[in-house]
C-alpha cells in the first residue's frame, strides 16, 4: 500500500506545476482561495426565502447571482457574511477594507435550504472575485 501513496502524492506535486495553474497567483494565495470558497459552499446568509440587496433592497429569489462581501477580523476563526448584493449592484473589487480584517468578495448563486417549515438563504457555488 505504501508504493500507492507515494504515487498519488507525486500526482498531486504534478498537479500543482502544470501550466493551468494561474501564474500571478501563489500556491499559498490559491489554497487560501480554496479555503474561503470551500467555507461558504452552502453559507447560510439569511433566514427567510429571500434576501435583500444591501444598496437597492432588492428581494432577491433563488436561483439569482448574488455577490457577498466577507470580513474575517483577526481575533476571529472564520469569516462572517458582511453584506449581500444584487448582479447590478454587485461591487468589483473591495473598497472598504481596514487594518486588521481580512475582506473577501464573492459571487455565487442564491440557493435555499430548509428544514421542516424554516427556511433559510445560502450561498451556492461561490468564486473569489477579490480579497484584502
Ligand atoms: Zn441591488
Amino acid at each position: 500500500m505504501t508504493d500507492s501513496c507515494v504515487w498519488l502524492a507525486s500526482v498531486c506535486d504534478s498537479d500543482l506545476e502544470s501550466p493551468n495553474s494561474q501564474p500571478q497567483q501563489t500556491p499559498a494565495e490559491t489554497h487560501r482561495h480554496c479555503l474561503l470558497e470551500q467555507q461558504f459552499e452552502g453559507a447560510r446568509i439569511t433566514a427567510g426565502e429571500t434576501v435583500s440587496c444591501r444598496d437597492c433592497g432588492d428581494h432577491l429569489h433563488e436561483g439569482r447571482p448574488i455577490s457577498v462581501r466577507a470580513c474575517r477580523y483577526s481575533d476571529e476563526p472564520a469569516y462572517t457574511i458582511a453584506a449581500i448584493y444584487c448582479a447590478g449592484c454587485a461591487p468589483t473589487d473591495l473598497t472598504e477594507t481596514a487594518h486588521g480584517r481580512d475582506d473577501g468578495l464573492l459571487e455565487g448563486d442564491l440557493g435555499l435550504a430548509m428544514a421542516g417549515q424554516t427556511h433559510w438563504t445560502i450561498l451556492v457555488e461561490p468564486t473569489i472575485v477579490a480579497t484584502s
